[in-house]
């Protein structure tokens, strides 16, 4: 394998006591290509969902917990909705909705706001069966994903985030990267000594402004460089501060669709609505993710 080959697909988590701030440097490369290369999306879209899948990795990292960590757009403009998901330990894929003319007369580099509308971003996480669903929902008035996210945090968690996104195509291939920064508060480990808990300090505050500071100067281009090592980014960011990396995350291209999936769904139509589903006496359901159609015979089906 190649030292390119290497620094992709890959996550990297790093944890900084000094600022008490911890995070995850991610970079996307074949992962897209295959995701991307099953549709035929407009420029603007696949660069949009790139970024989706980048935010369901990181975050879907970062979280700990078994399952589906699911990020979802739902809102009024030409590109509607947009899907992307993380399964535990690490696969994404990823879909789009939209209206193709409307995207395509916005231009090639459309503004998010002119792409999405109005509307919202919505992350779940689900761990099975005889689980409670956790959901959480942010208003997409930012001025693009990266920004979504982080007011997400700010809103709903109270943890004060910073996220960088970047995603370009050049030539055939897809080259894209995320950086994502969290504050851990003083005392988040525990109690206090003098028993303050969790209440952020003036010392707090400064460790996360620093922080925050550091991550806004990572370029589009250091996230997306192939070979750009994620340790040593991490080490341009933060060396000043002791950084500690983690081992790196493998993240590939997953999808749950299959025959048996799809035949359970089938079944639960009755024998006249899927009589109205067959086109030429065949029911064919094709997979939004993965581009992957399913052939039915309506007879064969089985309650
Ligand atoms: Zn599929």
């Amino acid at each position: 394998m190649s030292n390119e080959a290497k620094a992709q697909d890959i996550v990297l988590p790093f944890q900084i006591d000094s600022l008490d701030a911890r995070g995850r440097l991610l970079r996307l490369g074949p992962v897209l290509d295959t995701i991307l290369d099953k549709h035929d999306y407009p420029p603007a879209v696949s660069a949009q969902l790139a970024q989706m899948i980048l935010v369901a990795a990181l975050l879907g990292n970062s979280v700990k917990f078994d399952g589906t960590f699911t990020v979802q757009t739902k809102s009024d403009g030409p590109l509607s909705m947009m899907v992307a998901d993380f399964v535990t330990p690490g696969t994404v894929r990823g879909f789009a909705q939209f209206d193709r003319a409307a995207v395509e007369a916005l231009g090639d580099d459309p503004a998010f706001g002119a792409l999405v509308g109005a509307g919202y971003l919505a992350m779940t996480i689900d761990q099975g069966p005889d689980t409670d669903r956790y959901q959480g929902i942010v208003a997409l008035d930012g001025p693009d994903l990266a920004a979504c996210a982080e007011s997400y945090f700010r809103d709903s968690e109270q943890i004060p985030t910073a996220v960088r996104l970047a995603a370009r195509k050049d030539g055939a291939n897809w080259y894209a990267g995320g950086l994502m920064i969290q504050h851990l508060p003083q005392g988040s480990a525990g109690p206090r000594s003098d028993g303050t808990g969790h209440l952020p300090d003036e010392r707090d505050d400064d460790h996360w402004a620093n922080a925050r500071a550091k991550a806004v100067t990572a370029r589009a281009e250091e996230l997306t460089d192939p070979a750009l090592r994620l340790e040593e980014l991490a080490w341009r960011l933060y060396h000043e501060d002791e950084v500690r990396v983690y081992p790196t995350l493998h993240v590939g291209f997953g999808c749950r669709c299959s025959r048996e999936r799809i035949s359970t769904m089938l079944a639960r139509f009755s024998p006249d609505d899927r009589a109205h589903m067959a086109v030429d006496g065949r029911i064919g359901v094709t997979c939004e993710f993965c581009n992957t159609t399913y052939d039915f015979d309506p007879e064969a089906i089985e309650p």
